[in-house]
């Protein structure tokens, strides 16, 4: 038998590259970047080009149901009848006693669209609570209020041609060449065939990004809306802002204008820790560009006030009218590969499907209705972080995770461990034995990977695009979806039955009909044979819509978009003291992803940066007597890391980075960044702040 090859999509980072996957006559995987795919045009990153190696080796999967009878005792290998069984059992009596709100489902932005649509389905319109949320809740939530209060709705309003398209660039919270690495490189070609286009990087550590860049603005963490509040301010006095485009599309300008008026320029540069100059370089950079385009991730989202650095970055767009026209608009980079897809189908702990509201009444009764099962609660189930504490004060008795190591990725993980300990049921669906989340599982469920089942995600710019079954999955495995309504249906829930991914698209596209996120027109026959497209596609034969808003129509209640003035200013989260003077942020390196259970096994990805490590000032490393490679031990007011050190002039004083993807490497968690993070979130997007807590750095001393 030849070799065949399978049209798919890298699924790794929002980015949604395009991917070639290869099997030949023995069943071995290769992978190439696909030359027709609109997104990477062929290229792949380091992680996109080994992604085969992950399907390949077998050797940490989950293989079979894997089930402890009672607490205390070692799990054993059960059928998947029984798994059901004892799940089913376990949720109905637990149901039964405490009432709906005490289960949840915290799921993951890796989950297909039609396994993300299920499992909504079974919680809020069956199980009858809104206690499902995802870890997309940890990197993009805060992004999704700020679309809904300026724009109306969750509406990333750009395509990615407009990179090309742009002449300046604001990349604010967001290393893209490291963490969206094919879409840097577009915007790196773009700039190296256009010296005259502008590139202004705001981060507090000087990045792989900044090397385009043509102002960093090098800002005290925390500070940002001060920045963007200086800038859209220097952007009105000099009357570099779109009158027009303000006049008749948009609601609150005098608003925003009377509070920005109190603004002084020194003032702000003092508190960013910039010059006034620089804040003057970047207003001049954004009044004479014709595309102005502004790309932010974490850095703005993990915050306490990562609502208000939205508003305040978003203002932007506004003022220079830079939105719905080509090389314009606010661009949040999500950061899984499908954080889209779920925020569609209502993925989160506050949404309806299909960009309903879980507020609106009459959006409730028709969910419920389309659906046919109870009806849905108006009251907001618990966000990730929420579950977690309900779970350790005894409020929620069971979760089921899936596809998710939130005893990694959470912030404040010593506490994460406790809720789970005090859980009276836990249930994992994973793919891999290397979630330290599995040590607390009761039941574990192995789910299909990568390649070894089909579906659609959306990526960052809104485009669906299908994924291909490639192999069969290992042992006993099973797509999540398949997981889904096979327990859905021992629940004896009506409308789960389902034989494939197929139909569980079609409903949720049925469900999409005249909405603003409509794909009625678009089904896995056109996927398969025409490519991908970017939402809204409302009737067969619709090309896709790369650019929202050309009609400057927004989906507001007044047509308009909204200026939203940014409630100040300065950090909320917890302050600095003499006890923990530094400011910890993490983040991601290059070749690492999440929690590295899947790029942790990968060899060539090791060989980037194998170990966790702490980035620090030189200045704080002096004081500390800190030299290049030694051994430090980071505290917190919730925990300590103990890591080698990485002295250097990339990063500010006063502020220290730690990347989030180590866990319990040979049964120790020496660098598990959250053991230090704090919990505070932000009040509207619950949006935990990674890039703010209070730490003190000393030198290891051997006892
Ligand atoms: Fe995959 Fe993102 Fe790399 Fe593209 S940029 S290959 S989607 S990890």
């Amino acid at each position: 038998m030849a070799s065949k090859s399978y049209k798919t999509t890298c699924s790794y980072c929002g980015v949604g590259c395009g991917i070639i996957a290869r099997k030949n006559a023995k069943g071995v995987i290769t992978v190439e970047g696909d030359q027709d795919h609109p997104v990477n045009k062929g290229l792949l990153c380091s992680k996109g080009m080994n992604l085969h190696h992950v399907v390949q080796d077998k050797s940490d999967r989950i293989l079979y149901p894997e089930m402890r009878w009672s607490k205390g005792h070692e799990r054993q290998r059960v059928s998947w009848d029984q798994a059901f069984d004892r799940a089913a059992a376990v949720f109905n009596t637990i149901i039964k006693k405490h009432g709906p709100d005490s289960v949840g489902f915290y799921v993951s932005g890796q989950c297909l669209t039609e396994e993300y649509y299920l499992v909504n389905k079974l919680t809020k319109g069956f199980i009858g609570t809104n206690n499902i949320d995802t870890n997309s809740r940890l990197c993009m939530s805060s992004a999704v209020v700020g679309y809904k209060q300026a724009l109306g709705e969750d509406s990333v309003p750009i395509a990615y041609e407009d990179i090309e398209l742009a002449d300046c660039f604001m990349i604010a919270g967001a290393n893209p060449a490291w963490c969206h690495p094919i879409l840097y490189r577009r915007i790196e070609a773009h700039k190296e065939q256009n010296p005259d286009v502008k590139i202004i990087v705001v981060d507090p550590r000087r990045t792989q990004s900044c090397d385009i860049a043509d102002l960093h603005l090098q800002i005290i963490p925390g500070t940002d809306v001060v920045l963007y509040n200086a800038i859209a301010k220097r952007l009105i006095d000099r009357k570099k802002i779109d009158k027009n485009f303000i006049a008749n599309h948009t609601d609150n300008y005098e608003s925003l204008k009377e509070v920005l008026s109190k603004t002084s320029l020194t003032e702000s540069a003092k508190i960013c820790g910039v010059t006034v100059a620089d804040i003057k370089k970047a207003a001049l950079f954004i009044s004479n560009a014709k595309g102005f385009l502004t790309l932010w991730a974490m850095g703005l989202n993990q915050s306490s006030i990562g609502v208000n650095k939205n508003n305040a970055l978003l203002n932007l767009s506004l003022l220079t009218g830079h939105i719905g026209k080509p090389g314009s608009g606010p661009f949040s980079l999500t950061g899984q590969p499908n954080a889209m897809g779920g925020r569609e189908v209502g993925g989160m702990a506050n949404l309806l499907a299909t960009h309903r509201d879980l507020g609106n009444e009459e959006h409730r009764r028709e969910v419920a209705n389309f659906w046919g099962g109870k009806e849905i609660s108006p009251k907001p189930g618990l966000t990730a972080t929420e579950m977690f504490d309900a779970l350790e004060s005894g409020q929620l008795k069971a979760v089921w995770i899936i596809c998710t190591n939130p005893l990694v990725s959470l912030p404040n993980v010593n506490k994460v461990e406790k809720a789970l300990k005090n859980a009276k049921f836990v249930i994992v669906q994973d793919i891999s034995h290397r979630s330290e989340t599995l040590e607390y599982a009761d039941l574990v469920l192995p789910a299909a990977g990568w390649a070894e089942k089909d579906g659609t995600m959306t990526n960052s710019e809104r485009r669906i695009t299908y994924l291909n079954k490639v192999v069969a999955p290992p042992g006993e495995a099973l797509p999540d979806a398949e997981i889904i309504w096979k327990f859905a249906q021992r629940m004896g829930y009506q409308g789960f039955n389902f034989t494939s991914a197929e139909e569980v698209y079609k409903e949720y596209c049925q469900m999409t009909k005249g909405t603003n996120i409509d794909i009625t027109g678009l089904n896995y026959d056109r996927l398969k044979t025409e490519g991908s497209f970017q939402w809204p596609v409302p009737e067969n034969g619709h090309s896709g819509t790369a650019r929202l808003f050309e009609d400057k129509k927004f989906y507001t209640d007044t047509g308009n978009a909204k200026f939203i003035i940014p409630k100040f200013t300065k950090p909320t989260s917890e302050l600095v003291t003499e006890k923990h003077p530094l400011i910890l942020t993490t983040g991601r390196v290059r070749d690492q992803w999440h929690t590295r259970t899947k790029t942790g096994k990968v060899n060539r990805l090791l060989t980037h940066i194998p170990h966790p490590f702490l980035e620090m000032n030189q200045v704080d490393a002096f004081l500390r007597k800190i030299k290049d490679g030694d051994i430090a031990v980071i505290k917190s007011k919730r925990g300590k890391v103990q890591v080698k050190v990485k002295v250097s002039d990339t990063i500010g004083k006063g502020v220290v980075f730690l990347p989030m993807h180590w866990g319990k490497v040979l049964g120790n968690d020496y660098g598990r960044a959250n053991n230090l993070t704090t919990s505070i979130v932000d009040p509207i997007s619950k949006e935990p702040d990674f890039k703010f807590s209070a730490v003190e750095v000393t030198k290891f001393v051997k006892p």
